[in-house]
């Protein structure tokens, strides 16, 4: 197939194009490059620095291609960005993505991998989360998800273009080459941040909150393998061959603490990791696990690594990163 691949210069991104190159496909990528890294997309790959906010360029850059079916990362995605300059989300998240939407039913595309959240269930009444749950988004990052969410359920209804929306718990680690990784400036994600405690590039990692109601008091996320995450959007392509429009959880099904974190990277880098305990950031829940029932029945998706791997390929990413 021909897939166009937007932000597939960024962390999730650029794994699934390595991915889908390694099955056969060609690949055109389009970043603008405002926070992904050009490093990370491969030389063979066809690449466009296109922003979606500019409609004229994108149309343009989307003629130059026979284009069989779209994975839509490009987009921030830091939860504290979005509170303090919403304005920002709201711009480059949903008029890009619509800007994207439109022109590509313009030139009669109609399958789109669509990147979104498990935040857009905000505090969840039920803990593992299936996709029935409520959707609450509490901060505009998610709302933007939501929003295009339905944007894209629309231009089903007006045009038969299909989507899946993979909504992500949390994705970790790094391809297991040591070729690509996760590289955020600043970065905020909790196993980056642990690793460069461990690293000796940040003193130690602040734990946001132990009072919480789990065993340790500390918050529990579902980690789940960026490489787990790339295959998801893979078997979600072929799915929407002559499958119908979904919204899919992807997670692991199994959650850790914040405290289980640190100590398993100590364990693996075999280095002291100094931790103190601060206040609760604000919006945090105290267990995000997910249900991925669905994601395994309809996409026959079943994650392969557990946290030791996530830790493992994470730690050699950031012993020597490329970028
Ligand atoms: N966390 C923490 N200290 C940090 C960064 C994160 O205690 O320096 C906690 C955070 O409160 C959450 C978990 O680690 O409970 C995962 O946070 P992250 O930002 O990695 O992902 P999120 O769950 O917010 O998407």
């Amino acid at each position: 197939m021909n897939i166009l691949v937007t932000g597939g210069a960024g962390y999730i991104g650029s794994h699934t194009v390595k991915l889908l190159q390694q099955k056969g496909h060609n690949v055109i990528v389009f970043d603008n490059l405002s926070r992904g890294h050009i490093e990370a997309v491969p030389e063979e790959v066809s690449f466009e620095k296109v922003d979606l906010l500019d409609f004229d360029s994108l149309s343009n850059a989307l003629n130059k291609y026979e284009i069989d079916a779209v994975i839509h990362f490009a987009a921030f995605a830091y939860v504290g960005e979005s509170v303090d300059n919403p304005g920002m989300y709201y711009t480059n998240n949903v008029s890009g993505s619509i800007n994207l939407i439109k022109a590509l039913n313009n030139k009669g595309v109609k399958k789109i991998v669509f990147s979104s959240t498990c935040s857009l269930y905000g505090n969840p009444e039920i803990v593992p989360i299936s996709e029935k749950e409520s959707l609450k988004p509490i901060n505009p990052y998610a709302k933007t998800k939501f929003m295009i969410e339905h944007v894209l359920a629309d231009f089903e209804i007006s045009s038969g273009m299909k989507y899946v929306a993979l909504r992500y718990f949390n994705a970790a680690g790094a391809d297991f080459s040591g070729q690509i990784g996760e590289s955020h400036a600043p970065e905020t994600h909790l196993i980056p941040i642990v690793l460069q405690v461990a690293l000796g590039k940040r003193e130690k990692v602040s734990i946001f909150g132990d009072d919480y109601p789990t065993n340790d008091g500390t918050c529990i996320r579902d980690y789940i393998h960026v490489n787990d995450l790339a295959d998801a959007h893979l078997r979600a392509l072929q799915y929407l061959n002559d499958g119908e429009s979904q919204v899919i959880n992807l997670g692991t099904g199994r959650g850790y603490s914040v405290k289980e974190i640190i100590d398993k990277a100590e364990e693996i880098t075999g280095r002291p990791i100094k931790r103190e305990i601060t206040s609760r950031r604000p919006g945090d829940p105290a267990v995000l696990i997910a249900d991925n029932k669905k994601a395994r029945e309809v996409l026959g998706w079943n994650p392969q690594s557990g946290l030791t791997d996530i830790i493992k390929s994470a730690w050699q990413w950031h012993l020597n990163p490329k970028y």
